[in-house]
């Protein structure tokens, strides 16, 4: 029987199970098509792509700080360097971390040697003498112990049965984000990598050409929108997602001076568990009667560096 179950191949999925891996035998289930969770990369064609999710990072913790370099080192991170534009004027001047190829590059380098399975939901999770039976495609696997690393409510829906009242008590409410994904048929060439706007619609838009991963004759750009505007249309989006765009776009359209006749392509994508701006007591949770762990960004707060941070945390619990 495989060790460890984890669920997820997020940052906090992919992190548990690489450390995890060093002494155990662990294998991965997620229900996306691809490793990366939030920090996802989705194709336009060819090598063209948009980071939807993460849009960089900003290591603050010493020991994540040093994970990151390593990574940069390993040429599986880079600097997203020019110009980061701020209307609210509050930028920061801190280097901006990208992967190489797309945001999923952290989990994709982690995960690489472990077993992994994709388009695999965990539909149910069962306790029984001593060992876990996870439901997924309608089969059943067994494993000694199961990580959970989704967003909170996710982990309610799926495990509420193994949750004691310090989980449960948490009630941790996590925010939708909608972000919209617009490729222009000219390049602009325009020296601005990213732009964080004073709107009500709109937060920030980021350049994709200016992440230098190629070289296209069109512009790519990602739009995520603010707060207020994802929460009144996230449950609407799949139904009205053409409506939706279009207010997205034309409000883009308006703060720039992009054409839209120039658009050639676009789709909006929703988060309904985007981010958590409170984070918890706790770092990561680990019953040790279950054999369950918990890990991921809403208990530290909502970075990738929370998620990282949160995995390292359960391995010394498990430990
Ligand atoms: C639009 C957006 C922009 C962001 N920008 C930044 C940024 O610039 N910098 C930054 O540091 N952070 C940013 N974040 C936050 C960052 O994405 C998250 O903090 C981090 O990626 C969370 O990682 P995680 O592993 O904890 O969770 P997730 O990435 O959510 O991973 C959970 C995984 O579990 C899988 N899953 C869920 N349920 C099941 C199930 N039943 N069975 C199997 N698999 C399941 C999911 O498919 C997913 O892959 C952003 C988030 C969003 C949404």
């Amino acid at each position: 029987m495989i060790d460890f179950c984890v669920l997820g191949s997020g940052i906090a999925g992919s992190t548990i199970a690489n450390l995890l891996s060093k002494k155990y035998t662990v294998e991965i289930f997620d229900k996306a098509r691809g490793p990366g969770g939030r920090s996802s990369n989705r194709r336009y064609k060819k090598n063209l792509s948009f980071d939807h999710g993460v849009q960089y990072i900003s290591p603050k913790d010493k020991l994540f700080k040093k994970f990151v370099l390593n990574l940069k080192k390993k040429n599986v991170l880079k600097i997203w360097g020019g110009n980061h534009i701020d209307l609210n004027l509050k930028s920061g001047n801190s280097s901006k971390y990208i992967g190489k190829k797309g945001n999923n590059d952290i989990a994709k380098f982690l995960i690489k040697n472990i077993k992994k399975n994709f388009n695999s939901p965990i539909t149910k999770i069962n306790f029984t003498n001593n060992y876990w039976e996870i439901t997924s495609n309608d089969k059943i696997y067994h494993f000694g112990n199961l990580i959970i690393t989704c967003p909170y409510p996710q982990l309610i829906a799926i495990s509420k049965n193994y949750l004691n009242n310090i989980i449960k008590k948490l009630k941790i409410k996590m925010s939708p984000n909608i972000t919209t994904m617009i490729v222009f048929k000219k390049n602009y060439n325009i020296p601005i990598s990213s732009i964080k706007f004073q709107s009500n619609i709109i937060a920030w838009a980021a350049n994709e050409n200016s992440k230098e991963r190629f070289k296209s004759k069109e512009s790519l750009w990602t739009i995520q929108t603010n707060e207020k505007f994802s929460k009144k249309y996230i449950n609407s989006l799949k139904k009205n997602k053409k409506k939706i765009s279009n207010i997205i776009i034309n409000e883009f359209l308006k703060l720039t001076s992009f054409n839209k006749k120039d658009i050639i392509f676009y789709n909006s994508h929703g988060w309904k568990y985007s981010y958590n701006l409170s984070g918890s007591p706790i770092k990561s949770y680990w019953n040790k009667k279950f054999k369950m762990g918990i890990c991921a960004d809403w208990f530290i707060g909502s970075k990738v560096e929370s998620s990282w941070l949160s995995a390292n945390d359960l391995l010394k619990k498990i430990k």
